[in-house]
C-alpha cells in the first residue's frame, strides 16, 4: 500500500471500524523496528505507532553536523553483537571502524582554583577509577551480592585503595625511600578520587546513590570496543525502516485495552483507533513509569514493582561548538575536579555546574566539545534555555582552567531526553531495590508464555543487555519471536541455521 493511501485513511478513520493488525508495535525506536522488521520477514501483518515525527527514538543524529544527540557508540563490535551484525550487513559499518581505546591520549584534570594536577597524580587517579568500575562488575550478582548503593561502594573501594597506597608508601619510608619519591602527590589524589564519582555517574547514567550495585553487573560487556557508525546511528534506523510493514507518525498512543478477544489501542485523536491481536509496548521506562498509556487489565504487581525498581537515567549530554578552540588538538579532554564540599553545596543551591564532569573534543567534528551533566544538575539543564547553559558552561572553562580569555560557545546543540514526555530519561539502570529476575519478569509475555498477546520491549527490559541499543533490539526481536511461534509461523531451521538476528 502507498504511504499517501496510508496516510489518507489513518486520516479519515472517525467513522471507520478499526483497523485490524496481527500485531501493533508501539515505539519506533530501534526496539520496536526490530520487532516490526522481524514480523515481516515472517509475513505478520504489524504497524508501528509512533508519537514523534520521526522514527529511532533515543537513536538520533543531527544530520547537519553528524553530532549523536542521543546513542553514538555500539557497546561491542563482535558478531555476538545483533546491532553490529545487522549494521554490517547493511553496508552502514565496516570492519575497519572498530576503534581502539584511546589510551594514547592525554587525561587533564584541573582543579577548581585553575590548577592542572600533575600527569602522575591524575594517572594514577584514573588507573585506580578505572579498577573500582571494573570491580563493581564483578561483584557477587542477584541474591549473593549484599545490595548497597554504587555511590557506598565507590567511596568504599576509593578509601581502601588509597589505604593500601599510603601503607606501601609508609613502607618506603621505613626502608630509607624519602615520600618524596613517590610519583604522586597523596592531597590531589585524594581530591582525584573524590571528583572522579561524578565520571561514574555518567557511565552509569545518574547520581548513584539509588543504583544497586549487586545487580548492576549484569548488564554483560561485549568485547570488540565501541564502535560509532560512520553516518550516525539513525543510518540504522533509516535501513529498518525499509523493511517494516506499516507506521503512523505523530500519533501517541494514549490506551491499550483488552476486550472481544483483541487489544483495542487508542490515541489522542481517537479512541479505539486501532485493533490487534498482539501488541508489542516499546515505550521506554520513564513513560511507563509516569502511566501516560493506560492499560487494562493493568501489568500486575510483579510487572509494576519491576517497573518501579528501575530507574530512567538523568543525564544530559550537551555539545557545545566553539569559534576559536582554547584547546591544543589532542588535549581538548578536561576532567572537573570539584571538591566533595563544592558538590554539596551545589546539591544545596541547584547549581548544576558542580555535576558537569569533564568535557572532550570531538575527534570527528573539529571545534565541537561534549560536556556530560547527570543527576538532578541534568534535569534542571534540560529545563532551562540554552543561554544559560552557554553561560554556565563557560563560567566553570574559565575558572577551572584559568584562563579568562575563554570564549562563549557560538552554538549549541542537545535534546532535552528527560524534560522530552516521550523519553523521561536516557538509559536505564537497576536500583537497590530491583532484582535481576525483575528484567525476566519485564520480557514474560501477558497473560503468560503460551499465549503471547502484550509484550514489553526495549533497553529497560533485556536481562543481558539492558541500557544498550544492542539490548533494545535484542528485545524487539525475542519479543517478536514469540508472537511468530505462537502463530505458527516460525520457519523450520535450513541446515541448522535459523534466520539470522
Ligand atoms: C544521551 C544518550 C546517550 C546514549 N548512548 C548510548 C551509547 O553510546 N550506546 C548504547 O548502546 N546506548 C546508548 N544510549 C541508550 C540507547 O539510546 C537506548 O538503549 C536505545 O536507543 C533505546 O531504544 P528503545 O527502542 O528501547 O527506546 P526508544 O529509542 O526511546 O524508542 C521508544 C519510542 O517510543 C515512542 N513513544 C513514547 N511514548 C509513546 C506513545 N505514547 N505512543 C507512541 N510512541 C511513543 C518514543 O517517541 C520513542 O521513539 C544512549 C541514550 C541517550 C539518551
Amino acid at each position: 500500500m502507498r504511504l499517501s493511501t496510508l496516510v489518507y485513511m489513518h486520516k479519515n478513520m472517525e467513522k471507520m471500524e478499526p483497523l485490524l493488525y496481527d500485531v501493533i508495535v508501539v515505539g519506533g525506536g530501534i526496539s520496536g523496528l526490530s520487532a516490526a522488521a522481524r514480523l515481516k520477514q515472517f509475513h505478520v501483518k504489524s504497524l508501528v505507532i509512533e508519537a514523534a515525527s520521526i522514527m529511532g527514538g533515543r537513536m538520533r543524529t543531527h544530520q547537519e553536523t553528524n553530532l549523536e544527540l542521543g546513542a553514538q557508540w555500539i557497546h561491542g563490535g563482535v558478531n555476538a553483537n545483533s546491532l553490529y551484525n545487522y549494521a554490517i550487513q547493511k553496508g552502514v559499518l565496516n570492519k575497519e571502524n572498530k576503534i581502539q581505546e584511546d589510551s594514547e591520549k592525554g587525561i587533564f584534570f584541573y582543579t577548581s582554583t585553575g590548577r592542572m594536577i600533575d600527569l602522575e597524580t591524575s594517572q594514577k587517579a584514573w588507573e585506580i577509577h578505572e579498577r573500582i568500575v571494573d570491580e563493581s562488575e564483578n561483584y557477587p550478582k542477584g541474591g549473593n551480592g549484599v545490595q548497597i548503593s554504587l555511590k557506598s561502594y565507590y567511596e568504599k573501594q576509593a578509601k581502601e585503595k588509597l589505604k593500601e597506597l599510603r601503607q606501601v608508601a609508609k613502607n618506603k619510608t621505613f626502608s630509607g625511600e624519602y615520600e618524596s619519591d613517590l610519583d604522586y602527590d597523596e592531597e590531589d589524589l585524594k581530591l582525584a578520587m573524590d571528583a572522579l564519582i561524578i565520571q561514574f555517574e555518567a557511565y552509569c547514567g545518574d547520581t548513584l546513590d539509588e543504583a544497586g550495585v549487586a545487580v548492576y553487573g549484569t548488564s554483560q560487556e561485549l568485547p570488540g570496543g565501541d564502535v560509532p557508525f560512520p553516518s550516525g546511528t539513525s543510518s540504522v534506523i533509516r535501513e529498518l525502516e525499509k523493511e517494516i510493514d506499516e507506521r503512523v507518525m505523530n500519533t501517541k498512543v494514549t490506551r491499550i485495552e483488552w476486550k472481544d478477544d483483541s487489544y483495542f489501542i487508542s490515541t489522542e485523536e481517537r479512541p479505539e483507533a486501532y485493533r490487534a491481536k498482539h501488541v508489542i509496548l516499546t515505550v521506554p521506562l520513564g513513560v511507563l513509569q509516569k502511566k501516560s498509556i493506560t492499560i487494562e487489565p493493568p501489568l500486575g504487581v510483579a510487572k509494576e514493582t519491576a517497573i518501579a525498581n528501575l530507574r530512567p537515567g538523568r543525564i544530559s549530554k550537551v555539545f557545545l561548538h566553539f569559534n576559536e578552540p582554547f584547546w591544543i588538538p589532542g588535549e581538548g579532554d578536561i576532567i572537573f575536579l570539584w571538591t566533595k564540599k563544592e558538590m554539596e553545596q551545589g546539591v544545596k543551591s541547584k547549581d548544576w555546574t558542580t555535576r558537569v564532569s569533564s568535557i572532550h573534543e570531538l575527534e570527528s567534528c573539529p571545534n565541537w566539545m561534549v560536556m556530560w551533566v547527570s543527576g538532578d544538575a541534568a534535569v534542571i539543564v534540560d529545563s532551562i534555555d540554552d543561554e544559560q547553559v552557554l553561560k554556565g558552561a563557560t563560567r566553570i572553562l574559565r575558572r577551572f582552567t584559568g584562563d579568562p580569555g575563554i570564549s562563549v560557545p557560538d552554538k549549541i546543540l542537545r535534546h532535552p531526553w528527560l524534560a522530552d514526555p516521550l523519553t523521561l530519561g536516557t538509559w536505564s539502570y537497576p536500583s537497590i531495590h530491583s532484582k535481576h529476575q525483575d528484567y525476566y519478569e519485564l520480557m514474560r509475555a501477558m497473560p503468560s508464555p503460551e499465549n503471547p498477546r502484550l509484550l514489553l520491549a526495549g533497553e529497560h527490559v533485556h536481562p543481558q543487555y539492558w541500557s544498550f541499543m544492542h539490548g533494545a533490539r535484542l528485545s524487539g526481536l525475542e519479543q517478536a519471536d514469540k508472537i511468530i511461534k505462537y502463530m505458527g509461523k516460525m520457519k523450520p531451521k535450513q541446515n541448522g541455521i535459523s534466520a539470522a538476528k
